[in-house]
């Protein structure tokens, strides 16, 4: 049947044609129908990208935009692009912040869509301070600080300086400030500590500082602190001079500065006491003060059994330490002991007063320790009249004259010289030269050396011949005569 549709039209074939029109027309309106009135289109406007932004302060939107679709409810249920325009409505606008909406919208015949996305511009970026540091020139003690100034400054708000918020307390400024949007930003100095305490000068033993003539002087000591610097001792400055060999007040002034220039003085005072000089009692009638230097050694025993033997007290200004039981056995036989120095060495205790002085006290310490006597009497090696000193020290003589005595002591030299340390070498010679010497004097003080058995040989000869004449035999006492010589250094 169906091939004769494509045979040529015969006369009953028109009213076929007509049918399959008619067929074909039915259809066709049957899908228009379906296609345009039971399948309902809707359109869309979709946009692309995120959606809604949150979009930070100082950033460029770039509108990403929306597309449009066209479905249909039985067919093209995914969409199509029908290809309309899509209008676009409001932007984001510079220098705002706070939500902006963007509106799509499209239409196709009498179908209309729209959306819309929001963009919401904020700030969260904080504000900066800036702190101008501060100039060492106007920290000087004395002053206030000085706020050396500061800015802040925000991406938002611009310049917010007179926003800030100072507070100074103990040392430290805070600075704080908010922008607009509450972002908050905080800056801290501390202040640089303006020193104004001066440093504190310690003086060991006292504001007030006596010690006696002779005493080798040396500072007592100091120290100073400071609060900032810490020990400043090794930077204190002493001023004024002690003359350690003169009686008198002498002040000193400690001073010391910290590093900021604080300044702390103290005065101290010296005082330098001398001893009171003792009258002398010139004994009554003829009288012999035998004195012997440089002992005790190898004769001085025989010359105490000589003494002791004619009762005899005599004086021995001795020397060393190497004899302990001769200056006791001296001490014991009742006679004076006194200081001739420890070293006997002219170039050692002349060269300065502090090392005769040093020299001396050894020698008092030796003589103290070995029998317990505390001995004031000493004889200068050589004599005061000596004139090997000018060697050493020129004028060293006039002052240990002088400063002895402040000290308390007393020196002796003496009328009556032996010359057993010169020319005289058998115990004839010294004898002979005491005895003339002798009777020169109603009071002979005599120098011999015990270190000399010729000299210690002599001795009871002259006892016997000064005993016979109504001579009396003294020891050195601290009254005695002290048949000084003229100072000639
Ligand atoms: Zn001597």
């Amino acid at each position: 049947m169906e091939e004769n549709l494509f045979r040529p039209v015969r006369k009953h074939g028109k009213r076929r044609w007509l049918i399959a029109l008619l067929l074909i027309v039915a259809a066709a309106a049957a899908a228009w129908v379906v296609v345009f009135r039971v399948n309902r289109f809707s359109l869309s406007v979709i946009p692309e990208g995120p959606g809604d932004t949150i979009l930070e302060y100082g950033q460029t939107f770039t509108d990403p935009g929306a597309s449009v679709l066209l479905r249909g409810s039985l067919f093209w249920k995914d969409g199509i692009d029908p290809g309309v325009e899509v209008r676009t409505e409001g932007t984001v606008e510079d220098g705002h912040l706070g939500k902006h909406t963007i509106t799509y919208s499209a239409q196709l015949r009498s179908l209309r869509a729209s959306a819309s996305r929001t963009v919401r511009v904020v700030d969260t970026q904080c504000p900066v301070i800036t702190l101008t540091p501060d100039d060492p020139e106007d920290l000087l003690p004395g002053k206030d600080y000085v706020e050396a100034g500061f800015a802040a400054t925000d991406n938002f708000d611009g310049d917010i300086t007179d926003r800030v918020i100072r507070i100074e307390e103990e040392g430290l400024v805070t600075y704080a400030v908010l922008d607009s949007s509450g972002n908050p930003a905080f800056a801290e100095r501390k202040i640089p500590i303006v020193d104004r305490t001066p440093p504190v000068i310690s003086l060991i033993g006292g504001a007030e500082y006596s010690f006696a003539v002779g005493t080798c002087f040396a500072d007592p000591g100091y120290s100073a602190e400071d609060n900032m610097d810490g020990d400043l001792t090794d930077a204190v400055e002493v001023s004024g001079e002690v003359d350690w060999l003169t009686p008198g007040t002498y002040p000193v002034t400690y001073l010391v500065r910290d590093a900021v220039g604080n300044e702390a003085s103290l005065t101290r005072n010296f005082t330098v006491r001398g001893a009171a000089r003792q009258d002398t009692v010139t004994p009554k009638g003829k009288v012999i003060y035998l004195t012997f230097d440089d002992g005790p050694g190898p004769y001085t025993h025989a010359l105490l059994r000589v003494l002791k033997k004619y009762d005899v007290k005599a004086t021995f200004f001795v020397v060393g330490d190497e004899s302990p039981e001769l200056l006791r056995e001296i001490v014991n036989g009742g006679h004076s002991i006194g200081v001739h120095t420890a070293s006997h060495d002219y170039e050692k205790i002349y060269s300065d007063p502090q090392a005769y002085f040093r020299d001396l006290y050894d020698m008092q310490e030796t003589i103290r320790r070995e029998t317990g006597v505390e001995t004031w009497l000493m004889r200068f090696p050589g004599g005061s009249s000596n004139t090997v000193s000018r060697r050493f020290s020129k004028g060293i003589m006039s002052t240990l004259t002088r400063a002895v005595e402040d000290a308390g002591f007393r020196y002796f030299d003496w009328n009556v010289d032996s010359d057993d340390a010169g020319n005289a070498h058998t115990a004839k010679q010294v004898r002979e030269n005491v005895i003339e010497g002798l009777m020169n004097h109603r009071v002979s003080v005599v120098l011999q050396h015990d270190i000399h058995d010729y000299s210690v040989d002599a001795v009871e000869d002259i006892i016997l011949w000064a005993q016979d004449r109504g001579y009396r035999f003294l020891p050195l006492e601290s009254d005695s005569p002290t048949a000084h010589h003229g100072v000639n250094n």
